[in-house]
């Protein structure tokens, strides 16, 4: 569905996009310098302020107090095994997607995912195959006590009618981490996430690193696209990053299915070649720029080619390899 070339970006978001992901990503940081320096004055002032205020001994507590201590991981990977989890709570989300949280036996420990990495879920009927799916927690890896799954219902999908099928106080089987992409701050100046519907859940997870890590710079553009309005998963997460961060962060969302008060903030159709042109960083970047991609079978199709197995990224084909990026370029979830 993804494969057709309908969509044609407006005029005014075309040039809006062109300048961002052109730009190089220091800019925004001398565009926000002076603001940083304020709140890292304020921050050294209130450090100051308590380090004089203190009696010794007190100084020393303090020292003391503030050495880290790490928190127990509940996965662990190697031959670990799975971890059953029990289920807290289920929200409702929208019409096919709920969060389910996933509450850890001990409240102190923490998931121990790194970024980027996802977890593997089991579930197995009496007599039946066991069924297993990888998913992304959409909680922070440094969250005490639970995880979180942001889950869309697939009408014939065996997990995910499980999983919309339980109720607080039943169990699942976990294991982990299955890692992704090694994420580290400023591996790449500017990347982008080309994503449709619940493909999103990785790229928030690096997202999240990013925009969490102060040190981390790195630029990044989305590409979201989704049958409707009401079907864009963690819009107001993402509207916030780019209000705090609007020189490093812009998302761009493509409907199948425009809103009826559409107003241009989408684009209607599907994820095309033209707009990848618009809105991505330019291939000649080198190692500087990456593209992510995560979707739909029709959307790697489309825009990249499929893997070719968990292991095995496949050949880079689609309008990723037409518009000049080489394999190293783009990593596929
Ligand atoms: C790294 C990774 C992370 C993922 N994280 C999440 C997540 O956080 N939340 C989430 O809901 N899903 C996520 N998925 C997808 C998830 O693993 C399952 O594929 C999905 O929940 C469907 O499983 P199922 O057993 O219900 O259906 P399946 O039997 O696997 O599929 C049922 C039908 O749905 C189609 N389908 C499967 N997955 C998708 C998709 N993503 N988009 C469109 N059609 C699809 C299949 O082609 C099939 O027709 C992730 C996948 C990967 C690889």
């Amino acid at each position: 569905m993804f494969a057709r070339g309908a969509f044609r970006a407006a005029p005014a978001l075309r040039s809006s996009f062109r300048q961002y992901s052109s730009k190089n990503a220091q800019e925004p940081l001398q565009a926000n310098a002076g603001r940083q320096i304020a709140i890292a004055g304020v921050a050294g002032l209130a450090g100051y302020y308590a380090y004089s205020t203190l009696g010794g001994s007190a100084k020393l507590a303090a020292k003391q107090e503030a050495a880290p201590v790490a928190a127990p991981k509940v996965f662990t990977g190697g031959d670990q095994g799975f971890v059953s989890l029990k289920l807290e709570e289920v929200e409702n989300i929208n019409h096919n997607t709920k969060r389910f949280r996933f509450s850890f036996e001990d409240p102190n420990s923490v998931s121990g995912l790194t970024i980027a990495s996802a977890l593997l879920t089991k579930y197995q009927q009496e007599g039946q195959k066991p069924v297993v799916r990888p998913y992304t927690p959409t909680s922070d890896e440094d969250t005490k006590g639970y995880l979180d799954l942001m889950v869309k219902h697939y009408p014939n999908g065996p997990m995910s009618t499980h999983l919309h099928e339980m109720k607080p106080g039943q169990r699942l089987d976990f294991k982990g981490p299955l890692p992704k992409y090694q994420w580290s701050e400023n591996k790449h100046e500017h990347i982008a996430f080309i994503a449709g519907g619940t493909g999103i859940t990785p790229m928030f997870q690096i997202a999240r690193a990013i925009f969490n890590n102060p040190k981390d710079k790195t630029k990044v553009s989305l590409i979201f696209g989704n049958v409707s309005e009401a079907d864009i998963l963690l819009k107001k997460e993402f509207e916030e990053l780019e209000n705090e961060y609007p020189n490093r962060f812009k998302a761009f969302y493509v409907l199948d299915q425009a809103p009826k008060d559409y107003t241009g903030r989408y684009q209607t159709g599907f994820i095309t070649k033209d707009l990848l042109k618009t809105v991505l960083p330019a291939p000649s970047g080198g190692d500087a720029v990456k593209v992510f991609v995560c979707g739909p079978p029709g959307l790697y199709k489309a825009i990249s080619g499929g893997k070719k197995s968990p292991a095995d990224q496949g050949e880079l084909t689609g309008y990723l390899q037409e518009l000049g990026y080489t394999k190293d370029q783009v990593f596929k979830f």
